[in-house]
C-alpha cells in the first residue's frame, strides 16, 4: 500500500460544506488520472447514524455492503463514482465499542486502557485499514477543530504524519471568511483563530480551503499566508456556486489540483498536468441551461422541512433532470396535511408524485391519499419504499377490496399487507430478526438482487435486464401472500427477490407510469450516471406536462 492521504478538517463553524469539498476534490485528482477513495471519521458517540433522527442528522447513506453511513459518503459516490464500503465510515461510538469488547476479552493484557495510545491507535488502523491501489485516500474529519470529541481524531492523523512522512500525508484545512458589511471586508481572524487552534494539537495545515460569498482579494490571501505559515498559492478560495457539481470546475480554476499534486511532488512548481473536466462542465451546462423547460414534482413525506432529510432523493432527481434535459422543480409537501384538507388543490398540475421512504404511522394515511390521486388521475407516481407499501396498501383498499389493509409498522392488523420481516435471505445465509431485536443495524440493509419479469414496465427501464442489485434499508416489507389478490386486481409483483419470496417491484401496467419499489435507487444515481428509474420518471413527467 503506498497510498497517499489527505486528511480534510474544518473550522469556525459547521456546515462549510466540508463534505462537498471533499468530494470535489476527489472528482479533480480522478480527473488528473488518480485512483481515489473517500472516507469520513465522524466523532459522535452514536455506533453509527442509522438509529439518529433524519431531522437531526439528515439522511442516513447505505452502501451496497450494507452500512448505515452519514450522508457526506453519498457525496463521495455521486462525485467520484466509487462505490463506498463499510470501512468508509467510522464514529467514536465505533472505536470505543472495538476498544471495549477488546479490553473484555482481555486482549490488552491487564494493560490501563487509554485515550493514547488505544483509542487513536484504533482510529489509525481504521484509516489505514482495507485499501490496495488507490493513490489518494481523502479522510474527512467531521465537526469543526475545537470541539472535545474531535480531538482522538486530531490526535491519531498528527500521529500519521508522523507514520506516512510529509511526502505521503497533507493536511488541508476549510475555513470561513465571513464578509462584514459595515466593514466592507472578508474578515481573515476567523480562520487565524482556527488555525492557532489546529496548531494548538500539533497540526500545521498544508493547504487552507477558505469559504467566502465573494471573491478574496490577494492582499487578504498574502495576510492568511503570513499568520498561518501557509504558502501563499496554497490559500485556496472555495467561493460559493449556484449548482453543487460546479464545485470541481471552480476548485480547479482556484488552483486546488495543482497545490495538492505540487504538495506532494506530483507536479513541479511551474507545471500544470493535464486535467479533463468535461463531465463536469457538461453537467454545469445540463443543469444552467435545460434545453426542455421544467416540471414539477411533488414529493409527499414527512421530514419536508430538512432538505438533507432526502438528500439522495434530491440529487437524482437533478440526475432525472440531466437525463432529459429538463429542470426538475420539486413541491415538498408534509403528507399529515393531507389527512385532513383535500389533496387536490395541493397536487392538481403536478407532473409527477413522488412518496419517498419513510418511518412511523404519523402521515401514512395522507400518503395513500396521495397515491390514490396519483392512481386515479393517472399522474406518474413513483414510490420508494415506504412509498411503495403505501402503494400496495392502497391498491389492497381500493382495488382490490380488502378494507382492513394496513402494515404491521403501525400495530397490529388484521391484513397485514405489510409485515414485519423476520427471516430472508442474504446470500446464502439465513438472516433473523424478531419484534424484540434491537433497532440500530438490524434492518434489511445494502445490496440485494432481484428478479425483474419479463415484458413489464421496469424490465424496459432497465434496458431489459432481468437482474438487478439495488441498496434496501427497511425493516418491513409487502406480505407475498397477498399477491395473487393483487395482481388479479391489476397491480403486477414485476420484481422479485430470487426466492420469489420478497416483492422488490410494483407497477399498474393500466397508468402512465406508475411504480413502487422496495429499495433505494436515489442511493446509486450519479450526475453523470442518472439512475434509469429516474430518467424514466422525469421523462414521464415531461410527457406529462404536455398533457396539463
Ligand atoms: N418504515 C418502512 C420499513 O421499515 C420503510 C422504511 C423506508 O422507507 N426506508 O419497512
Amino acid at each position: 500500500m503506498s497510498a497517499r492521504f489527505i486528511f480534510i478538517t474544518g473550522g469556525v463553524v459547521s456546515s462549510l460544506g466540508k463534505g462537498l469539498a471533499s468530494a470535489a476534490m476527489g472528482a479533480l485528482l480522478q480527473a488528473r488520472g488518480y485512483k481515489v477513495r473517500l472516507r469520513k471519521l465522524d466523532p459522535y458517540l452514536n455506533v453509527d447514524p442509522g438509529t439518529m433522527s433524519p431531522y437531526q442528522h439528515g439522511e442516513c447513506y447505505v452502501t451496497d455492503d450494507g452500512a448505515e453511513t452519514d450522508l457526506d459518503l453519498g457525496h463521495y459516490e455521486r462525485f467520484t463514482g466509487v462505490a463506498a464500503r463499510q470501512s468508509d465510515n467510522v464514529t467514536t461510538g465505533r472505536i470505543y465499542s472495538d476498544v471495549i469488547a477488546k479490553e473484555r476479552r482481555g486482549d490488552y493484557l491487564g494493560g490501563t486502557v487509554q485515550v493514547i495510545p488505544h483509542v487513536t491507535d484504533a482510529i489509525r488502523d481504521f484509516v489505514l485499514s482495507d485499501i490496495t491501489d488507490e493513490d489518494f485516500v481523502l479522510c474527512e474529519i467531521g465537526g469543526t477543530v475545537g470541539d472535545i470529541e474531535g480531538l482522538p481524531f486530531l490526535e491519531a492523523i498528527r500521529q500519521l504524519r508522523n507514520e506516512l512522512g510529509r511526502e505521503r500525508s497533507c493536511f488541508v484545512h476549510c475555513t470561513l471568511l465571513p464578509w462584514i458589511g459595515a466593514a466592507g471586508e472578508l474578515k481573515t481572524k476567523p480562520t487565524q483563530h482556527s488555525v492557532k487552534e489546529l496548531l494548538s494539537v500539533g497540526i500545521q495545515p498544508d493547504i487552507l480551503l477558505c469559504r467566502a460569498d465573494r471573491e478574496i482579494p490577494q492582499n487578504e490571501k498574502r495576510k492568511i499566508a503570513l499568520f498561518c505559515n501557509v504558502k501563499e498559492s496554497r490559500v485556496v478560495s472555495a467561493l460559493d456556486v449556484d449548482t453543487i457539481y460546479d464545485v470541481p470546475n471552480t476548485y480547479h480554476q482556484e488552483g486546488l489540483d495543482n497545490e495538492v499534486l505540487r504538495f506532494f511532488r506530483l507536479l513541479g512548481e511551474d507545471e500544470e498536468g493535464d486535467v479533463d473536466l468535461k463531465r463536469w462542465t457538461d453537467i454545469v451546462a445540463r443543469v444552467r441551461e435545460p434545453e426542455g423547460g421544467a416540471v414539477t414534482i411533488a414529493v409527499v413525506g414527512k421530514y419536508t422541512v430538512l432538505i438533507d432529510a432526502y438528500k439522495s432523493l434530491n440529487e437524482a432527481l437533478a440526475h432525472g433532470g440531466i437525463a432529459n434535459n429538463v429542470k426538475v422543480n420539486l413541491k415538498w409537501i408534509e403528507s399529515e396535511i393531507f389527512e385532513s384538507e383535500d389533496p387536490v388543490p395541493y397536487l392538481d398540475g403536478v407532473h409527477g408524485i413522488l412518496v419517498p421512504g419513510g418511518f412511523g404511522e404519523r402521515g401514512a394515511e395522507g400518503k395513500i391519499e396521495a397515491v390514490q390521486f396519483a392512481r386515479e388521475r393517472k399522474v406518474p407516481y413513483f414510490g420508494i419504499c415506504f412509498g411503495m407499501q403505501m402503494a400496495v396498501i392502497e391498491a389492497a383498499r381500493n382495488m382490490a377490496g380488502i378494507a382492513e389493509a394496513n402494515s404491521s409498522e403501525f400495530g397490529p392488523t388484521s391484513e397485514p399487507v405489510v409485515g414485519l420481516l423476520t427471516e430472508w435471505m442474504k446470500g446464502n445465509q439465513l438472516e433473523k430478526r424478531g419484534i424484540d431485536s434491537d433497532m440500530g443495524g438490524t434492518m434489511r440493509l445494502g445490496a440485494y438482487h432481484a428478479k425483474l419479469k419479463q415484458g413489464s414496465k421496469v424490465a424496459e427501464v432497465y434496458s431489459e435486464a432481468e437482474d438487478i442489485w439495488e441498496r434496501h434499508r427497511h425493516r418491513y416489507e409487502v406480505n407475498v401472500a397477498y399477491k395473487d389478490r393483487l395482481e388479479k386486481a391489476g397491480m403486477i409483483f414485476s420484481g422479485l427477490s430470487p426466492d420469489g419470496e420478497l416483492p422488490e417491484i410494483v407497477e399498474l401496467p393500466d397508468h402512465p407510469w406508475f411504480i413502487g419499489v422496495q429499495y433505494h435507487p436515489e442511493l446509486k444515481s450519479k450526475p453523470f450516471d442518472p439512475h434509469p428509474l429516474f430518467a424514466s420518471f422525469v421523462k414521464a413527467a415531461v410527457e406529462q406536462s404536455r398533457l396539463v
